[in-house]
């Protein structure tokens, strides 16, 4: 059964795309973004715009945990890592949000908010 499943690690949904060996879903990503493990981005994007909503609705631990996962789906991307800073911030955890404040030396609103804690 192992060859007539996607080769992408992790995946085990069967191939579609013969020739790659990649299952429909890793496919129609590689036609999309060049990439079968392309879309990173959008992803990213979408696990960013969840920490902002979750942050305005004060639900700060879902809050953290959809702006980490943005971090790690696109760590040059400053908003994601501002709105964990804000998440940890308001969660209380003053050393945590300064920590990744100062990982954005060039985000306006990351050294506004360091200011305002007194860090720089
Ligand atoms: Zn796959």
């Amino acid at each position: 059964m192992t060859d007539t499943t996607c080769t992408i690690e992790g995946c085990v949904r069967p191939v579609r795309a013969k020739k790659q060996g990649w299952c429909g879903a890793h496919h129609q990503r590689f036609l999309r973004h060049g990439d079968p493990l392309g879309g990173g981005e959008s992803r990213a994007g979408a696990a960013a715009n969840l920490a902002a909503a979750w942050l305005q609705l004060d639900r700060l631990a879902s809050a953290e945990q959809a702006a980490r996962l943005a971090v790690s789906l696109a760590p040059g991307a400053p908003e994601a890592r501002f709105n964990l800073g804000k998440a940890l911030e308001r969660l209380g955890r003053r050393d945590e949000a300064i920590a990744e404040y100062r990982r954005l030396p060039d985000f306006e609103p990351a050294r506004t908010a360091l200011a305002k804690l007194g860090a720089r």
